[in-house]
């Protein structure tokens, strides 16, 4: 490919702005996810393909078509609801309105990018903030 033969003889870092998963898939090492313009999961290639952390990244890659077969499916994965506006967001998590896990504190609180290991990071209550050792749910939300 064009972009990683140029990288490998000019030692440059690009950036590739995508909503087609099979072709980030395919060009980029590190891949941070966007919901309403907040960055909410970064993670290596491989990770974030095989071992998503954000609900709406399981969705995008449910929603990817793949000969392979599927980690999340598409029924596991359907969002209802309606994104709020860009414009005007309501407090908590971007995703809240449309999340199959929502539950009450993502609804007043963002819950910001969290360490998950292997370079990854995710912005979901559902990932234990390591440094927070009260971090757990009160309610248990189905996963
Ligand atoms: S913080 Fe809550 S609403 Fe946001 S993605 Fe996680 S579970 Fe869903």
């Amino acid at each position: 490919m064009t972009c990683e033969r140029l990288q490998a003889q000019h030692g440059f870092t690009y950036i590739f702005i995508s909503h087609d998963m099979t072709m980030v898939r395919q060009v980029c090492s590190r891949i941070a996810v966007m919901y309403l313009g907040e960055t909410v999961e970064v993670a290596p290639n491989e990770r974030l393909f095989f071992d998503p952390g954000h609900p709406y990244t399981k969705a995008l890659l449910s929603a990817a078509p793949t000969l392979e077969p599927r980690r999340y499916r598409p029924e596991d994965c359907l969002l209802d609801g309606e994104p709020p506006s860009p414009i005007d967001l309501p407090p908590g998590c971007a995703f809240a309105s449309r999340c199959p896990h929502a539950f009450d504190r993502c609804r007043v609180e963002n819950p910001g990018l969290r360490i998950r290991g292997g370079q990854a990071l995710a912005s979901c209550f559902l990932i234990p903030d390591p440094s927070l050792t009260s971090e757990l749910p009160m309610e248990t939300p189905d996963v």
